[in-house]
């Protein structure tokens, strides 16, 4: 089984802090991390290979700094790794960045593509279902947990949804995106650190791939951020000196009144 990893390396949202003055995320300085979703996705490739033998291949679209990403995912287990890189790749929104991640799916050959449910930075959850709606192959979102049944070459995905499960067997190529909370993804050891180091770590650009420029990039991008605002919070502070049954009914009427009972 040929597993490919989509992995996209985020800002560590818990180091971000808010510029005053221009109200955008204040990104210099705050260290990337794989986003989490993706990080499980790459745990769970890692037991299916070690359960039922698999080749785990990780690959991420960004700027030359997404290597270090890379890295960390071949330092916890997977097999191989590649870099889409290329400045035409600059600009991209969803449809574009889902189009050349596609064409390198496309390049490299997978039974099962697995992609984060969302990524926290960008957070659309879109470029999943837009992977396998290019490659024309069947998608199953919200996976809590995927399991593979060797008899009848299948992966078992059970999907979460708010109020219950739903388990699904697929055959053939498919493509699922996961939920971080589908597992606890393993710690590196320093002797996996030390060995990704002797790997290498693949270039895949523009020229590489069945690509059209006016696909990708700015060129091909349909969605234009229009602008961005930090969401602003009332914080005016009421002080009531109740008995507690009036109280009580104060609660209840300030809840009700902004609809949250
Ligand atoms: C108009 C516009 C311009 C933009 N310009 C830029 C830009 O110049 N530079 C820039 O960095 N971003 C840019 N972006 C953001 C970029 O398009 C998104 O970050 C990207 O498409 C992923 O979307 P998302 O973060 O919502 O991912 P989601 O759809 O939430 O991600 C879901 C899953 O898809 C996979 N995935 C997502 N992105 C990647 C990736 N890059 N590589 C591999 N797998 C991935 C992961 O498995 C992830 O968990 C732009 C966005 C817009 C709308």
């Amino acid at each position: 089984m040929k597993i490919i990893v989509c992995i996209k390396q985020v800002p560590n949202t818990t180091e971000i802090k808010i510029d005053p003055v221009t109200n955008t995320l204040k990104r210099d300085g705050v260290p990337s991390i794989i986003n989490p979703d993706d990080k499980s996705a790459i745990d769970v490739a890692i037991q299916l290979k070690e359960k039922h033998g698999a080749e785990v291949t990780v690959i991420c679209m960004g700027p030359p700094q997404a290597e270090n990403a890379l890295r960390e995912a071949l330092a916890m287990g997977a097999d191989n790794a590649y870099l889409l890189t290329d400045r035409a790749f600059a600009g991209s929104d969803t449809l574009a960045t889902s189009t050349i991640v596609a064409a390198a799916i496309k390049k490299l050959g997978a039974d099962v593509v697995l992609c984060g449910r969302q990524a926290i930075d960008g957070d659309t959850a879109q470029v999943g279902p837009q992977i396998a709606e290019h490659l024309g192959i069947p998608q199953i979102t919200y996976a809590a947990a995927i399991d593979y049944n060797e008899e009848r070459n299948s992966l078992i995905v059970k999907r979460q949804f708010e109020d219950r499960y739903q388990t699904l067997e697929v055959s053939g190529q498919c493509l699922v995106t996961v939920l971080s909370t589908l597992c606890k993804p393993r710690y590196m050891n320093v002797w996996d650190i030390v060995d990704q180091d002797s790997k290498e770590v693949g270039k895949i650009t523009f020229a590489d791939m069945d690509l059209d420029a006016k696909n990708i990039g700015l060129a091909g991008s349909p969605t234009k951020v229009q602008s961005t605002a930090t969401k602003q919070f009332d914080k005016t502070i009421e002080t009531l000196e109740l008995d507690p049954e009036a109280a009580a009914k104060a609660i209840i009427d300030a809840l009700s009144k902004r609809h949250l009972i």
